[in-house]
């Protein structure tokens, strides 16, 4: 048999340095791994509601047509999407999941030539989506610890960062894993400030669980800032992160653009259904953003209680500081059979992120915490 050669250095160049995303450890997964049923996963922010009962009945009726393509131009869901957000279905782009957007745009507008500005602690994927282009990613300072957004985006900072090699800029509103959040004076000030040769991309990923602050619509804002390209998804609010559905909101020219990088059937048959579905489910949204306004104060509350700092979040999600290694707590944690977020792939080794989920699965979060962080586990108790 040949020897194999080192394919690390075959590899394009950008591919070499990089770290694959590790997920949220799947309740199966500790099932596997530790024996344990029953577990419970507040770790990759999903609605514990699932979705949608109009998702679920529009992608059952959706399962016969499964051995023809799906629609290439995902006509239907793109003009719903349209009405809804008072664009034209020209400016949207459909993606599996938004994460496939952020990637669409690196290799739209990315080459090993340009960079690209995010901040420190911003969603992982735009580092990922960067260097596998092989551009450069050049990392805003984020606010300080004792700032009134802990290890936000600091504007100021990115802006500083742009020059003539920038293409695009990340911005999440609000942000993961901190759930910090920019208001509209000085994200607008922000945009004005940008040359409108780059692309700024707005990832509104949470934005229908934003409540309680002057959060601006980036989608609107399109229309000044032809620049601008907002992303959405269905997988969090909507529940429906197992089937990859999400959006971009942009000049038709970028969205004509990306659609020349995009695979052709890169969204599935019935995740266009469902998300078709889900839109339309107004009751569904309400509810879920109402349990997770009473999960947050729960949650904030139980950590506080505990003696532990959390950041002010509006998103569907918690980052709290253990003032302590986090690593051997999360695998405490994982005894319980509760599934959190450890966040030092992030440079947070000391903080966890934890998913709002129901009453009763934060209440057992709070008491499995209580435990983990006095060394114990459900095993030892
Ligand atoms: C979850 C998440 C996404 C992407 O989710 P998809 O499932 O790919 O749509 C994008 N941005 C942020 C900030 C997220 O947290």
């Amino acid at each position: 048999m040949r020897r194999s050669p080192n394919f690390a250095r075959l590899a394009a160049r950008g591919v070499r340095s990089l770290e694959p995303y590790v997920p949220g450890k799947p309740v199966e997964e500790l099932q596997r791994e530790l024996g344990i049923g029953n577990a419970i996963k507040l770790a990759s922010n999903e609605n514990p509601l699932g979705p949608s009962a109009q998702a679920l009945a529009a992608m059952r009726a959706a399962l016969t047509d499964t051995g023809l393509y799906p629609d290439g131009s995902g006509f239907q869901l793109r003009h719903a999407l349209a009405e809804r957000l008072g664009a034209s279905a020209e400016q949207i782009t459909l993606g599996n999941g938004s994460n496939d957007l952020l990637v669409l745009l690196a290799e739209a507008f990315l080459t090993p030539r340009t960079e690209a500005v995010y901040s420190d602690y911003g969603f992982l994927i735009y580092r990922l989506a960067t260097q596998a282009t092989g551009a450069t990613s050049r990392v805003a300072p984020a606010l300080g610890a004792d700032s009134a957004q802990p290890y936000g985006h600091d504007l100021d900072a990115m802006r500083a960062l742009i020059g003539r090699h920038t293409r695009l800029v990340f911005i999440a509103n609000p942000n993961n894993p901190t759930g910090t959040w920019l208001e509209t004076g000085p994200l607008r000030r922000f945009l004005e400030a940008v040359p409108r040769t780059v692309i700024v991309v707005l990832d509104e990923a949470y934005c229908e669980y934003v409540e309680g602050i002057d959060y601006p619509s980036g989608v609107e804002w399109i229309k000044t800032y032809p620049n601008l390209v907002v992303t959405r998804t269905f997988s969090k609010i909507h529940a429906l992160a197992g089937l990859r559905i999400g959006y971009a909101v942009s000049h038709p020219q970028v969205a004509e653009l990306l659609n020349r990088v995009r695979q052709p059937f890169n969204v599935n048959s019935l995740g266009q259904a469902a998300a078709l579905a889900a839109l339309r489910d107004e009751e569904h949204l309400r509810r879920s953003r109402a349990l997770n306004r009473q999960g947050l104060r729960q949650l904030r509350d139980g950590l506080a209680a505990l003696g532990l700092r959390t950041i002010p979040s509006v998103g569907n999600f918690v980052l709290v500081d253990l003032a302590q290694p986090a690593a051997p707590v999360y695998e405490r944690l994982l005894r319980s059979g509760v599934i959190v977020r450890p966040v030092a792939n992030y440079g947070l080794p000391q903080h966890l992120r934890i998913t709002v989920g129901t009453g009763e699965m934060n209440a057992r979060l709070l008491t499995a915490l209580a435990a983990a962080l006095a060394g114990q586990t459900r095993a030892d108790r």
